[in-house]
C-alpha cells in the first residue's frame, strides 16, 4: 500500500507558511515503512531539532482505480479516518530553499500515523461539512473543516489517479488546517473527528 498526500490544502496553513497557493494540488507520497502502528509511540528522530504535527483527514480507498472522473470518485473510499503528516520542518525548509523533494522531511519512519478506526463514509450527510481538531494537554492546538478544503476529497482522488493508479488499501491524507507546530517529547496528541476520539499519539 502507499500513503498519498496533498500539501497546501487549507488557504489558512498556506498562509502561516507563507506559500503560495497552488492551482493544482500539491501531491507528495510516504511509504509504507511512514505509519504509526496502532498505539506506538512516536520517536522524536535525530535529524530533526523542528517536528512539527499536521492534522489531516485520511481517506481509506477501497478498490483499484486510474483516470477517474470526478462524478464517481465518491465511490473509491469507503472510510474516513484521521492522521498527523508528521514533518521535519527544518530539513523540509532547507529542501524547499533548494528547489529539491521532501521526501526526508516527510516520508521517514513513523511519520504517519493513522487511526486504528475508519468512520464508514456512508455515515457522513455532507463531505464539506466534516469537523476534526487535534489536541494536546486538553488545548486546542489545530481545528479544521473539509468544507475549507482548496481541493475536496473527490477532486484530489481524481487529480491523482489521472497520474498514479489507486489500489485498495491505499491512503490518502488531506491536507491540514492552520496551527501547525513542534512536538516535545511527553507530549500526547489527541485527534478527533467531530467529537469523536480517533487517535491518540504519545511522543518521546
Ligand atoms: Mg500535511
Amino acid at each position: 500500500m502507499k500513503i498519498v498526500c496533498i500539501g497546501r490544502n487549507y488557504a489558512d496553513h498556506i498562509a502561516e507558511l507563507h506559500n503560495e497557493t497552488p492551482a493544482a494540488p500539491v501531491i507528495f507520497m510516504k511509504p509504507e515503512t511512514a505509519l504509526l502502528q496502532r498505539s506506538q509511540p512516536f520517536f522524536i528522530p535525530a535529524f530533526s531539532q523542528d517536528i512539527h504535527h499536521e492534522i489531516e483527514l485520511v481517506l481509506r480507498v477501497c478498490k483499484n482505480g486510474r483516470h477517474i472522473d470526478e462524478q464517481f470518485a465518491h465511490t473509491y473510499f469507503d472510510g474516513i479516518g484521521l492522521g498527523v503528516d508528521f514533518t521535519a520542518r527544518d530539513l523540509q525548509s532547507e529542501l524547499k530553499k533548494k528547489g529539491l523533494p521532501w521526501e526526508l522531511a516527510k516520508a521517514f519512519d513513523g511519520s504517519a500515523p493513522v487511526s486504528e478506526d475508519f468512520i464508514p463514509a456512508i455515515e457522513f450527510t455532507d463531505f464539506a461539512a466534516i469537523n476534526f481538531r487535534l489536541e494536546i494537554g486538553g488545548i486546542v492546538r489545530q481545528q479544521g473543516n473539509s468544507g475549507l478544503m482548496l481541493h475536496p476529497f473527490v477532486k484530489i482522488i481524481s487529480f491523482v489517479s489521472q497520474y498514479i493508479t489507486l489500489k485498495q488499501g491505499d491512503l490518502i491524507f488531506t491536507g491540514t488546517p492552520a496551527g501547525v507546530a513542534a512536538v516535545q517529547a511527553g507530549d500526547e496528541l489527541i485527534g478527533f473527528i467531530e467529537n469523536k476520539e480517533m487517535l491518540r499519539v504519545r511522543i518521546k
